[in-house]
């Protein structure tokens, strides 16, 4: 490698030839200078471009590793997408096995339904005439061979008492069994959504009066007494007036069970927007673990704190909480043992019913008006229309006594033939009857300008109220009847009838 004063160094003149050599020298000199810069600029180039070079190697090398990293990211990607792809396989097979399941269960349910609806039904047939005619039998046994029989012969007059409360046993039964399938039913009916619901103005105070009413008897035999607390301020709400005085009534006969002494108070107040109505027993009360429980289906909790354990269904409760929970409200119970129980319930109040005047107390005054003329019905013809002959002689034995004049069919065409010979004043008209059905002798009926205006009562075992008055019919009883009931609507009715054929006397004459 050349260095610089090596290699290039020439003669030296110092004139003439003299000068020429220091200026040979000095461009020597010049150009060593020259190669020595031209080497050191090659040698930085030569530095710069191994720099280069070796950055360059890093760069490649750093793509390459990218490269791979790409690389095995869509190997997972493609993994992972696979992955997602079985379990989305997964879920929907999951999806296809939960709609089999539930189609399952629902028609599980539907068959439940169907198979307690029918059962329900065969069991009402036989018993209202086992029910219907115990009743009977204890009643002609009080009425009329206890007094024959005297108490002259001890034996006799133990087995009398003996039957009388063994009649007494088979009446209580048959009430409890004839409570247990419609409460079954009910249950079944809400569960599955075929319960017919009649949403209309209710008066909260109404439903309250109207269970009280109703549940004065079970009160007479014990030293509790019935209190109504209801505030002045209780706005008009919508819901179904029966199913809520089913509620109440279900609350003060558990409230009077459970309570041997003091008192059952119903109370009703306007809380924000809703109302509250609470019944308040003074009775044995419920343990805390229990709360939750009462609401369940068949739950009885009752320890035997109670030497004459109360019988029930343990259905009764269930059934309040569907009913308030299809009103949109609440129910709870707060109770502690020994010291009594309040059982509450909430209903949302609707503003835009408010001024509107309940239904329910119209027709509860109608009512107690037609109640002041029930004995002018007596003396009048009925027709009895049942392919059952126990039903067709349950009913006549109740009918009889209180001087009704008794027609009977076991068909529909024997019904309007009979009816149409003989112009019953009221009707009592079965369902299920052998060819042309119930509906089918109503509409008929309906057509016929001599029992156009009769009043008709459906008696049956099928619970379809609103197809029963839509159809025509004045009023409804499912089997098995309440004989006192029958009675008092029988006599309602015939007040009404008397009303409407006066009213129809110019049209259609004498
Ligand atoms: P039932 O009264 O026909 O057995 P319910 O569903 O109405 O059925 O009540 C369920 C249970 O809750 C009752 O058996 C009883 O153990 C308890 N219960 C209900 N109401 C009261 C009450 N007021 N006081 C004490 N226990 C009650």
């Amino acid at each position: 490698m050349p260095t610089a004063g090596s290699g290039y160094r020439g003669e030296c003149n110092m004139s003439g030839p003299q000068h020429d050599h220091r200026e040979k020298m000095r461009s020597r000199h010049e150009l060593e200078q020259e190669n020595a810069l031209f080497y050191q600029e090659i040698m930085v180039a030569r530095r710069a471009s191994d720099i280069t070079a070796s950055l360059v190697v890093e760069q490649f090398k750093k793509m390459e590793e990218i490269l791979h990293q790409l690389e095995d990211n869509l190997t997972t990607q493609h993994e992972l997408r696979k992955q997602l792809a079985e379990k989305l396989q997964e879920v929907e097979e999951q999806k296809h096995k939960l709609a089999q399941a539930r189609n399952a269960a629902e028609a599980a349910n539907a068959a439940k339904s169907a198979f307690l609806a029918s059962t329900s039904h065969e069991l009402r047939t036989p018993l209202t005439s086992v029910l219907g005619f115990a009743r009977i039998i204890q009643k002609r046994f009080e009425q009329v061979i206890v007094p024959a029989i005297g108490d002259k012969d001890h034996k006799i007059e133990r087995a009398t008492r003996q039957i009388n409360d063994n009649l007494g046993i088979i009446v209580e039964e048959g009430e409890r069994l004839t409570k247990l399938i419609n409460n079954v039913l009910d249950l079944a009916k809400i569960e599955s959504g075929r319960i017919e619901w009649k949403i209309e103005p209710v008066s909260i105070a109404e439903v309250i009066e109207r269970s009280a009413a109703a549940t004065t008897s079970l009160f007479q035999d014990k030293p509790v007494f019935l209190e109504l607390d209801l505030a002045d301020d209780l706005p008009p709400l919508t819901g179904d007036r029966d199913r809520l005085v089913q509620v109440v009534i279900n609350l003060i006969a558990n409230g009077v069970k459970f309570t041997q002494e003091g008192s059952v108070t119903c109370q009703a107040r306007r809380e924000n927007d809703e109302i509250v109505v609470r019944v308040i027993d003074t009775g044995i009360g419920i343990a805390e673990a229990d709360h939750q429980h009462v609401f369940e289906n068949f739950t009885q909790v009752t320890t035997d704190t109670l030497a004459d354990k109360p019988s029930g269904t343990g259905l009764g409760l269930a059934i309040c909480k569907q009913i308030i929970e299809h009103h949109h409200g609440r129910i709870w119970v707060e109770s502690e043992l020994g010291k009594g129980s309040v059982f509450a319930f909430t209903l949302p109040t609707r503003s835009e019913m408010a001024g509107q005047p309940a239904p329910a107390m119209r027709s509860a005054a109608a009512k107690r008006e037609l109640d002041q003329e029930s004995d002018r019905g007596k003396g009048k013809t009925l027709l009895i229309v049942d392919d059952e002959a126990n039903i067709r002689e349950l009913i006549r034995q109740e009918l009889a006594p209180q001087g009704y004049r008794l027609l009977c069919a076991d068909n529909g065409e024997a019904a309007l033939r009979v009816a149409e010979k003989n112009r019953p004043d009221l009707i009592l008209l079965d369902l299920m009857l052998p060819g042309i059905n119930g509906y089918e002798v109503l509409a008929e009926l309906r057509k016929r300008p001599a029992s156009k205006q009769t009043p008709i009562i459906i008696v049956s075992i099928l619970e379809d109220k609103e197809k029963g008055y839509a159809s025509g019919a004045d009023s409804y009883f499912t089997k098995p009847i309440n004989a006192q009931a029958l009675l008092t609507e029988i006599e309602n009715l015939l007040g009404t009838a008397r009303q409407r054929k006066t009213d129809q006397t110019p049209v259609d004459g004498p």
